[in-house]
């Protein structure tokens, strides 16, 4: 029996492409990748309902750096796809050699995403991860060249797809037609695709070349102003913010508050100023609830503590600070 590490995200398509190949009596196993932009939670349950094995391989640090500088470019947001793509081969490629498998097995459609799905991409894809020839993509397989599983009889080509575009008209049909419930939306929601979020990072990178995860959670959450080169603002906008900004504090940020405690928690990230205290007191203060009236409380979250009594910003101050 030949085994084969299929890459899962938890979408459709890469759901399908691993039940195809356990119809063929095919051993798989699954991997899937720990980004920090997407969530891989759905891999998990998808894994359990196929009932195949599913390892989680950390690359933040990898895609980071292609983030940076990526050989073939973004997409519409900040998303490097094609080196993404690649980088995750490569990934399992060397897992596919650890484990022994003798295959790699992928949910992609020709000519279903913009810039990865195109047949070129693909094909750069296949050569810079090192896995040509055993590269097996089930779903769009029959208008590919055939793969040396496919020659080697390891797996038979005809039962395999020919599908392109798009539309998931089949797809869907497919996953009913298998009892295939539990999926993800497509593309897995990836932060990087994201325009607010490619903004947010674009000004990072410009500001700390080298981010740190921690500094990437900080994204995701918040509205974000810049005050200076080494000062950025961070304000929560609802109750779980609050919290999940509070979880996310370093030594060395200041807190803003408002003194009453209803209203948003900000940060301040970097040098500060007493010129930008007032700023920042001025943005919390815009988006607290009494306007800041009872003050805002600033702190360094080591017990000193003083009570700033500001105007809230106006909207257009604002809105040229706002990342
Ligand atoms: S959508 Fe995100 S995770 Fe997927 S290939 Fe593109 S950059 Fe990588």
């Amino acid at each position: 029996m030949k085994k084969a590490i299929v890459l899962l995200s938890g979408g459709l398509d890469s759901v399908l492409a691993a039940r195809l190949m356990l119809q063929q009596g095919i051993e798989v196993e699954a991997i899937s990748f720990v980004t920090s932009f997407c969530n891989c939670s759905q891999a998990e349950l998808s894994a359990n309902e196929l009932g195949v094995r599913l390892r989680l391989i950390d690359i933040f640090a990898e895609i980071m750096g292609i983030v940076k500088h990526p050989k073939h470019g973004y997409g519409k947001g900040i998303n490097p796809c094609i080196d993404c793509h690649a980088l995750m081969l490569k990934k399992a490629k060397e897992y596919m050699l650890e484990t022994e498998a003798s295959f790699v097995v992928t949910g992609e459609v020709l000519g279903q995403r913009p810039m990865s799905q195109q047949l070129r991409a693909m094909e750069i894809i296949e050569k810079e991860s090192g896995l040509e020839g055993l590269l097996i993509r089930p779903l769009s397989a029959k208008l590919l060249k055939p793969t040396i599983p496919e020659q080697n009889g390891w797996i038979d080509r005809e039962k395999l797809l020919d599908i392109s575009g798009r539309s998931r008209k089949f797809q869907i049909a497919l996953a009913k037609e298998l009892n295939i419930n539990k999926y993800s939306a497509p593309a897995g929601g990836c932060l990087l695709t994201d325009s607010m979020f490619a903004k947010k990072m674009r000004d990072l990178l410009a500001h700390i070349p080298d981010p740190s995860w921690h500094d990437v959670q900080l994204l995701k959450l918040g509205r974000h102003f810049r005050l200076s080169d080494k000062l950025k603002i961070v304000v929560a906008r609802n109750d779980e913010e609050n919290k999940r900004l509070l979880s996310l504090l370093e030594k060395g940020d200041v807190m803003f508050m408002v003194a009453d405690q209803k209203g948003p928690l900000s940060v301040c990230k970097g040098e500060i100023n007493r010129q930008q205290q007032s700023a920042a007191a001025a943005i919390t203060a815009r988006y607290s609830d009494d306007k800041g009236k009872s003050g805002i409380v600033m702190s360094n979250g080591e017990g000193k503590e003083e009570v700033l009594s500001v105007q809230p910003m106006d909207d257009v101050e604002i809105g040229m600070l706002r990342i």
